[in-house]
């Protein structure tokens, strides 16, 4: 056994180096562990709102992430269908853009803002391999392996599944599985140089019968575009991993043939490696146990097509530390059925309205009439374009669409009044 911490982390990309930070404002003994080194890729479009940049301003990395050069951008052009909504995202604390940036930038930034906090340690290229318990079964450390191969265990008051969509601590854990909704979609995500939007940068949201795509402005003037069809294309699945650049080229021209991308894409030159996701899971899972608990992926993932897995993952590191803070460590053993029954109820009160919107975002299936009538008449009004969009940073919820919704309505009904 070689030390002892209140908390470990296994993962240490954005919902891991974030909780690590939340621990360390509240005093708590953390080991931050990844079998990655940074900087590192993963896949990902990692997009993010005003409301997340609000929350990396307080942790006092916004700016180092602007240095990258990554652009904020804060107006949206939205397809679905020929109904078109272009507007600007609401304003969150003041912030008033959104902002992706790579991977392999952001995740190293929070990594060594973690690792430099009082109380974290931090250790890369180490393996969890499994989990240590007491006679009454709780939780109580990590075993893993070493880069060199050396087999080492950490003991904790609690273990922190950070570790993404296939979480090896949610399965050692013994973690139930409240919710899983199967994706009808492959997705796959290029980055693309000389992509033109004439002008002012901005992101695009296209869905064309069974097809959607995603671009947005990125690192390294950069675009990222997420492609998504039905898993069962089997032929095209097949084309695009003999020849994904003609591919994606193709799936642009043939199926998105009615927005702009296919005609963005013509003048641009992919860069890098096409990446595939072939099905997912939409799930939600038990947050907490007897000695351990999940955050982002780990917890929960949700279809791409919404955008929010980030956000998610650093508001769960937020609620997880904020429901910590409430017990002291020697009191934990005790409270294990309170802690979680907040954290839960915490994490469904905040995020489970966009879950559902991934869930129906993940079938292929047409959007309803009244739907697409409803986006027209968002589309035609500044107002309720701003409220539209304010779901995806916050600023607004569901129930607020169906109010503007309600109102243009009105309007139409009694025109003048
Ligand atoms: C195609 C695609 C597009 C997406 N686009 C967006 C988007 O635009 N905006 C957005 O908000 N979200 C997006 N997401 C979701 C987002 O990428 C995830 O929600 C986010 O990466 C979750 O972060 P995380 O820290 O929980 O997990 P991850 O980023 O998966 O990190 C987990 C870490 O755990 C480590 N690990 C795993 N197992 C072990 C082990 N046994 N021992 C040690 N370390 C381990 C891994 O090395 C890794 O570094 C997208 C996802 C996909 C697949």
């Amino acid at each position: 056994m070689n030390a002892t911490y209140d908390v470990i982390v296994v993962g240490a990309r954005i919902a891991g180096a974030t909780l690590a930070w939340e621990l360390s404002r509240i005093g708590l003994r953390t080991l931050l562990l990844d079998r990655a080194d940074f900087p590192s890729d993963t896949l990902s479009t990692h997009n993010v709102y005003a409301n997340t940049l609000s929350k990396f301003r307080e942790m006092g990395v916004l700016d180092e992430l602007l240095a990258t050069g990554t652009p904020l951008y804060n107006r949206a052009h939205v397809n679905f269908e020929g109904a078109v909504i272009d507007g600007r995202f609401p304003p969150v604390d003041g912030i008033d853009g959104c902002l992706c940036v790579k991977r392999k930038y952001i995740d190293d930034i929070l990594f060594r803002h973690a690792r430099s906090q009082p109380d974290v340690t931090a250790i890369t290229g180490f393996r969890a391999t499994g989990l240590l318990r007491d006679a009454d079964g709780t939780v109580t450390g990590v075993t893993g392996v070493s880069r060199e191969g050396q087999v080492q265990s950490f003991s904790a008051g609690l273990v922190v599944g950070a570790d993404g969509r296939r979480s090896s601590v949610r399965e050692w854990a013994g973690a139930e599985r409240r919710l899983s909704v199967p994706t009808d979609y492959a997705s796959y995500v290029a980055y693309v140089d000389g992509y033109d939007q004439g002008g002012e940068r901005f992101v695009e949201f296209y869905k064309q019968g069974d097809k959607l795509a995603i671009a947005f402005p990125t690192s390294d003037s950069q675009y990222v575009i997420g492609f998504m069809f039905p898993l069962t294309d089997a032929a095209r699945i097949a084309r695009l991993r003999d020849e994904p650049e003609s591919g994606l080229r193709a799936l642009a021209e043939e199926g998105l043939s009615a927005t702009a991308l296919p005609a963005r894409l013509r003048s641009a030159s992919f860069a890098g490696r096409v990446r595939a996701l072939l099905g997912y899971d939409n799930d939600w899972h038990q947050g907490m146990g007897r000695g351990w608990a999940l955050i982002g992926d780990a917890f929960s993932f949700k279809d791409p097509a919404v955008g929010q897995g980030m956000h998610d993952a650093v508001f769960g590191a937020g609620l997880l530390a904020k429901t910590l803070s409430g017990y002291r460590p020697e009191d934990w053993r005790r409270a294990w059925e309170e802690m979680s029954a907040r954290y839960e109820e915490g994490m469904r009160d905040k995020l489970m309205s966009r879950f559902e919107i991934g869930c129906q975002m993940t079938r292929n299936a047409p959007m309803p009439q009244e739907l697409l009538a409803a986006y027209r008449l968002i589309g035609k009004d500044e107002q309720a374009t701003r409220v539209f969009l304010g779901m995806y940073n916050y600023a607004s919820e569901p129930g607020d669409i169906d109010r503007e919704v309600g109102r243009l309505l009105a309007g139409i009904q009694a025109p003048g009044a």
